[in-house]
């Protein structure tokens, strides 16, 4: 017999889950966290009122995009949810919108404005709200990277692709250098593609998905991918492993998915007799490795919303995404896969009221937190995203 429970259970809620959900912010050192004119205190009653009003002033005027990370309470208000390439094809086919309100984070916004027209304004309730991952492959950094491949002679040899979660800058740079975007859906096509171009990959920024798809999907060796360290120099390779590697991989990952261990797996095995246990690309080699199923958020929620009755499922990925999904099938056994709480923290910082404070202000004439790609890298990197949806 399966021992689980079939309904829900929080994680404990600790100082650090509370950090973690954006109420311990230094706004002496943090962009963002104060917002001109009024913002609304997280108790107000009236914000879920307050919200619905000003979206019901604004009409058609707005759209709102809530990602799957997202807090209940935001994405209550979404008119279209989904993972980050999604949400920004969304925006994209709402050109009558005037007002893109993007409760995401800073990349995702970005990418909203190379997809929509120039007239539409994509706005991002908090402007706190970066993702560790992307801000950890700047722009001189990669530029850095690069010059050491032209110095070697072998850049002619590489083809850059770079995972959807980058700044536009960073798209840009791909999109410069003839490579291309993908997703965590996509990144096999990607990377079978740009093998047809060149003889190495330099995969930015996440190193695990690039080296899940390589390893897992495509047969590398883990000694074909090696890792360059921003942070050290030359990236902290010799010259004959660049010359030799075929995937050079960024020193990046997702502080969330990074998280999970082989030990979580480990110990949900050992809780729960005959679960299945499902994680993001963007986990730890050894943590996919050990489970059974490995997806993008997308293929998560549909391999949940086709599993059995009675199925016991440990997910590893965002823990907004799984509570919803956990809720949404009381039929089925979905857990988190580690014990303690782990939020994507600048996902979460856009709460209610940052989203009430951000419709308010459309409505009363103000355009506020506008995030805007400069055209010279929108154009490089909507190359970059044409070469994506170019994909055989
Ligand atoms: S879940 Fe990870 S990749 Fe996604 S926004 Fe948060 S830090 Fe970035």
């Amino acid at each position: 017999m399966t021992d689980v429970t079939s309904t829900w259970t929080e994680p404990s809620n600790t100082a650090t889950a509370l950090l973690l959900l954006g109420r311990g912010s230094d706004p002496a050192s943090e962009r963002g966290v104060d917002c001109p004119g009024d913002l609304p205190a997280p108790s107000d009653p009236d914000l879920v009122a307050r919200a619905t009003a000003a979206k019901a002033a604004l009409g058609d005027r707005v759209f709102v995009l809530g990602h799957h990370y997202q807090r209940d309470e935001v994405i209550q208000f979404a008119d279209v949810t989904g993972d980050s390439f999604k949400l920004a094809q969304q925006a994209a086919a709402r050109p009558g919108a005037e007002f893109i309100v993007f409760c995401g984070v800073h990349f995702m916004a970005e990418s909203a404005d190379i997809l929509t027209k120039p007239e539409q304004k994509v706005i991002l309730p908090d402007l706190a709200a970066g993702c560790s991952m992307a801000d950890m492959a700047v722009l001189g950094q990669v530029e850095t990277a690069w010059e050491r491949f032209e110095d070697l002679g072998i850049a002619g040899d590489v083809v850059p692709v770079t995972y959807m979660n980058s700044s536009a800058d960073i798209k840009g740079f791909v999109g410069r250098n003839k490579g291309v975007v993908c997703t965590s859906s996509n990144a096999k096509r990607a990377l079978d593609w740009s093998f047809e171009q060149g003889s190495k990959v330099f995969f930015l920024p996440d190193q695990h998905l690039g080296r899940n798809t390589a390893v897992l999907e495509m047969g590398f060796d883990l000694d074909d991918c090696v890792l360059y360290d921003p942070h050290k120099p030359g990236g902290g390779l010799t010259d004959e492993q660049l010359r030799s590697a075929r995937m050079i991989l960024w020193r990046g990952h997702c502080s969330v998915h990074g998280r999970f261990t082989i030990d979580s797996v480990r110990e949900v095995r050992e809780r729960v007799p005959g679960v299945n246990v499902l994680v993001h690309p963007e986990c730890r080699h050894d943590v996919v490795r050990a489970a059974d199923y490995v997806g993008s958020t997308e293929y998560i929620i549909k391999a949940l919303d086709a599993a059995p009755a009675g199925s016991a499922w440990a997910v590893g990925t965002e823990l907004n995404l799984v509570r919803r999904l956990a809720l949404a099938h009381p039929d089925k056994q979905i857990m988190f896969l580690d014990r303690t709480v782990c939020y994507c923290s600048t996902m979460n910082r856009i709460d209610l009221p940052h989203l009430v404070w951000a419709l308010e202000e459309l409505v009363a004439g103000r355009v506020p937190n506008v995030i805007t790609v400069d055209e010279d890298t929108a154009h490089n990197a909507r190359v970059a995203l044409d070469q994506m949806l170019a994909l055989p």
